[in-house]
């Protein structure tokens, strides 16, 4: 799950309760996101995601439908699969700090086995939203496999960006001189926030490369 950005006032549309899916709520919606569905994090188009209710509608329809903080991207495989009723305690809101509240790792490279649980057994909110992240991302299913995938390739991008800067970095070039800044400016880009599924990818960086986290 992401940190999703939250901007303070609703899009005009919305205000005017309009419709929740208008241009400016979009695109709003879209750059909180980091144009990222929020409990999968992968990439999304413009153009192509669908916007979730945190809180569904058939729960509370007149007031949630055009409420600006029960609106989030999400991605269509995940709108599908995810679970539609609100439990007991909640869900937690990805703009209210999961990195805090959410242990989000990969166990192993190969089948890149995922990891979600709440830091803490008393925390509801966290604890209903890590058990919905584990059934998304490790159910069996097509779905699912394809997900694993995109994470590992992922992984392993930034692994042998790690592996490349620190060949860099032991045996300066001096043909290449900008060699160095050049691959920490690229692994930058593949652990920021703004990267698909870094929430889960931030654990495997290595502590030499920490400081590059956003
Ligand atoms: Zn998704």
């Amino acid at each position: 799950m992401i940190n999703h950005l939250r901007h303070p006032e609703p899009p005009p549309s919305l205000a005017r309760r309009k419709a929740y899916d208008g241009c400016d709520v979009r695109e709003q919606l879209y750059g909180d996101g980091r144009g990222k569905c929020y409990l999968c994090e992968a990439r999304v188009e413009l153009g192509g995601f669908e916007i979730d209710h945190l809180e569904v509608q058939h729960e509370d329809p007149d007031n949630r439908r055009y409420d600006w903080r029960n609106l989030y991207c999400i991605c269509r495989s995940c709108n599908l699969r995810r679970r539609k009723n609100t439990p007991p305690g909640g869900w937690l809101r990805p703009e209210d700090g999961p990195e805090g509240r959410l242990i989000q790792e990969i166990k192993s490279d190969e089948k890149a086995t995922l990891f979600f649980c709440s830091r803490s057994a008393d925390d509801r909110e966290a604890t209903n939203t890590a058990g919905e992240l584990q059934r998304l991302h490790a159910e069996p299913s097509a779905k699912t496999h394809d997900l694993r995938d995109a994470i590992v390739t992922r992984l392993q991008w930034v692994q042998q960006a790690e592996k490349d800067l620190l060949e860099a970095e032991m045996s300066p070039d001096s043909e290449n001189p900008d060699a160095v800044v050049r691959r920490r400016e690229w692994l930058r880009t593949l652990v920021s926030r703004d990267a698909p599924f870094t929430a889960l990818i931030r654990s495997r960086v290595s502590h030499r490369y920490r400081d590059l986290l956003d």
